[in-house]
């Protein structure tokens, strides 16, 4: 085989070292002290000199001390090399020597070199694959959330490169790599596609309640931005700004609830109308039956034409009279039926536009918590986040204490206000990690991401205490507002229903033990999840 010329500097004894070593290697010589010697003065040019072992043995000895200085990362390997020669064992020599060549030649990295070597720990390269185990655990498998499987996979890839041992582990973690690419990659089109068949959803929603918004300028305004922007390409601004009108939406849904409330009361007062009309109708009519009677009495008691002719004449007019009554009666009960209709199927109108509306949002509209939708979805996040993480979160059900009194004593609208004054408080005094939901009527529920059971009990104590510095004010006038609570610890796997069933349990036992106060629920038992 040709020798590949390689320009050497013959004063640098390093070099003409590596280069006596390359040809020992490449010519399969052994390398034995009068080999060495032989190749060592063909590199520098000196004439090949009768062999003398002891010349190559302090140049050999020469070449080890040069190795020691400018390779640390070959030490093993040169102590190696040092024992053999000192023992004058030549085959475990050349072996060393060999070895020391192959790490030596600067040369293309061939895979069946590096399935062999292993890697030393100092190598240079472990703060690059630290670097590259960080990007892959931080980086990448946060962005993969939605995929567990992928983030598993990931995980597993950083642990590999981190404790690769050897260039072979090395490369095993590598073609990992390349799986989990295409993994992302199949991934991201399935994002995708999920993305674009939830934006049609959304659009056909938006689409329909626009239809049922009849001549509502302005919501229809609205809702057909949200469709241009949902419709559009995808960025985070456009969503916000979608989520932004939807608020808007939810806004006007509370007037539209208002707008309910006084349909209805006109259709009651258009109903109470219609009657009283009715009735008098038939007062006119029986009024008119008994004129005539009369008048029917005083035609059979006279014989007097002029008198007769008075009586008939008094006759038409009372028909005729009775005749416009009757037309404008009739007339009138028409238009009150005509707008109890009216009123009817506004009422039914706006209770499915209010319908549809609350279907699509997460929010309560009269205190601005969450609605049973949206509990469930940040139940069922917080719950994936724990048990991902393999830690407990709390939730604490809150209910208000004689709220019935106070609606009772102060009506209806200031215990909406009461509500609304409970929500607001508890915003101020939770994390902004916290969520509040309505349970329905006075009871609301708190999920508490992260937070151990003490703690958690202490915030509720703390909300209850707060509730007694920030009272709530009726016309000017301080009431205060109590709540019973109860506070359960969700354990990993635990269903939704089944921790908030035991915080309810607690909350009915902090009721029973005299209001006004935050029960904890002991653990859950194995089976309760
Ligand atoms: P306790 O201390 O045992 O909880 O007694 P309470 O009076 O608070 O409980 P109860 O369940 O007897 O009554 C709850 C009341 O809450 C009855 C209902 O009229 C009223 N309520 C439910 N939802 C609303 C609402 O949205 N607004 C108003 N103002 N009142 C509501
Ligand atoms: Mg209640
Ligand atoms: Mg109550």
């Amino acid at each position: 085989m040709a020798e590949p010329t390689v320009k050497i500097n013959v004063s640098n004894p390093t070099e003409v070292a590596r280069e006596t070593l390359r040809r020992l290697a490449m010519r399969r010589i052994a390398p034995t002290p009068d080999n060495y010697q032989t190749l060592y003065d063909e590199i520098v040019g000196v004439p090949s000199a009768p062999a003398n072992k002891a010349t190559a043995e302090t140049a050999l000895a020469g070449l080890v001390s040069d190795l020691q200085e400018h390779h640390p990362a070959l030490s093993a390997q040169v102590a190696s090399l040092n024992k053999a020669i000192g023992k004058n064992d030549w085959r475990q020599c050349s072996w060393q020597l060999s070895e020391i060549a192959v790490q030596l030649k600067p040369q293309p990295v061939r895979p069946q070199a590096i399935e062999k070597a292993a890697l030393p720990q100092d190598d240079g390269l472990a703060p690059l694959r630290d670097l590259l185990a960080k990007t892959l655990e931080f980086g990448v498998a946060s962005q993969l959330t939605h995929t567990p499987r992928l983030v598993e996979q990931t995980q597993q890839i950083a642990v590999a490169v981190r404790e690769a041992g050897s260039a072979a582990a090395l490369l095993k973690a590598a073609a990992g790599l390349k799986n989990l690419w295409v993994g992302i990659e199949l991934q991201a089109s399935d994002a995708h596609n999920q993305q674009e068949t939830l934006k049609r959803i959304l659009l056909l929603l938006v689409e329909n309640i626009g239809e049922l918004l009849d001549d509502d300028t302005w919501l229809r305004g609205q809702l057909d931005m949200v469709q241009e922007v949902v419709a559009g390409p995808s960025r985070i601004q456009s969503l916000q700004e979608a989520e932004k009108r939807l608020k808007e939406v939810i806004y006007k849904q509370g007037m539209v609830k208002h707008g309910l409330r006084e349909a209805t009361a006109t259709l009651k007062a258009t109903m109470t109308t219609f009657v009283s009309r009715l009735s008098d109708v038939l007062a006119a009519n029986d009024e008119y039956q008994g004129k005539i009677s009369t008048h029917v009495e005083r035609i059979k008691g006279t014989e007097d034409v002029v008198e007769l002719n008075r009586i008939l004449e008094s006759l038409l007019d009372e028909t005729r009279s009775a005749q416009a009554d009757n037309r404008r009666a009739h007339d009138q009960l028409v238009h009150e039926r005509d707008s109890a209709l009216q009123a009817e199927s506004r009422i039914q109108q706006l209770e499915d536009q209010l319908a549809q509306m609350s279907a699509l949002v997460r929010e309560d509209p009269l205190t601005h918590s969450l609605n049973r939708r949206g509990l469930d979805d940040e139940f069922a996040r917080e719950s994936s986040r724990a048990d991902r993480h393999k830690t407990p979160f709390c939730i604490a059900v809150l209910d208000i204490d004689n709220f019935k009194v106070l609606n009772d004593k102060r009506g209806h609208k200031t215990g909406d206000e009461a509500l609304i004054h409970l929500v607001k408080i508890a915003k101020e005094e939770l994390r902004l990690t916290d969520h509040i939901a309505r349970l329905g009527g006075e009871e609301f529920l708190i999920i508490m991401p992260n937070t151990p059971l003490d703690e958690a009990a202490k915030i509720i104590t703390r909300l209850q205490r707060s509730l007694t510095k920030k009272y709530f004010l009726d016309n000017n006038e301080k009431v205060l507002i109590t709540f019973s609570a109860g506070v359960a610890e969700r354990t990993v796997g635990e269903s939704q229903e089944a921790s908030i069933g035991r915080a309810d349990s607690a909350m009915y036992e902090a009721k029973h033990s005299g209001k006004n106060r935050v029960c904890v629920a002991p653990a859950a038992t194995a089976e309760a999840g």
